[in-house]
């Protein structure tokens, strides 16, 4: 069994998914499935969110092709169906975790990555409406918004020096 053959198969899925979620995200969720992305943007009470029936759409191929690759010694199959798992866990992780806070890990991070998502996330949510809107995408972060947050850095690093020379 050619092992990196199959890990590269899961780290294109991986990839892949980031494409394919931003269409379904633009195309999909801001279009006929409106419905259940809606209360997404318009955060009411209670953990869970219309929204969250994404995750079921994801899950239910994961879990058919992972079922499957093991029964019929498929493992390609066994493959995509991992990299579609990892990239669950990743927008979980990112999405719910980071940028929601649903579960108050890394609140107080300063990561460049970490406020770059944020930040472009947060300008998506800005549109409460289905038909505008931008950033789309989940983990890759449009160069902008990474360009955004190391300015503020720098200027805040900047401020602080001047701060502290005038004590
Ligand atoms: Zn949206
Ligand atoms: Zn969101």
């Amino acid at each position: 069994m050619n092992w990196f053959l199959y890990i590269a198969i899961t780290l294109t899925t991986f990839i892949l998914m980031e494409g394919f979620t931003w269409c379904l995200h633009r195309y999909v969720m801001h279009g006929f499935g409106w419905y259940l992305h809606k209360d997404h943007h318009e955060k009411g009470p209670g953990f869970f969110e219309k929204n969250d029936a994404y995750f079921l759409i994801f899950a239910i191929p994961s879990w058919l092709l992972i079922m499957l690759g093991v029964m019929y010694k498929q493992y390609w199959m066994i493959s995509i169906g991992a990299g579609f798992t990892l990239y669950g866990l990743a927008y979980f992780l990112v999405h719910e975790v980071i940028i929601h806070q649903r579960i108050k890990w890394f609140t107080r991070s300063n990561n460049t990555y970490v406020r770059a998502i944020r930040w472009a996330h947060k300008m998506h949510h800005k549109h409460l409406d289905k038909e505008e809107g931008e950033s789309f995408g989940m983990l890759w972060v449009h160069k902008r918004y990474w360009d955004k947050v190391r300015e503020d850095k720098k200027r805040n690093a900047k401020q602080m020096q001047v701060s502290e020379t005038a004590h």
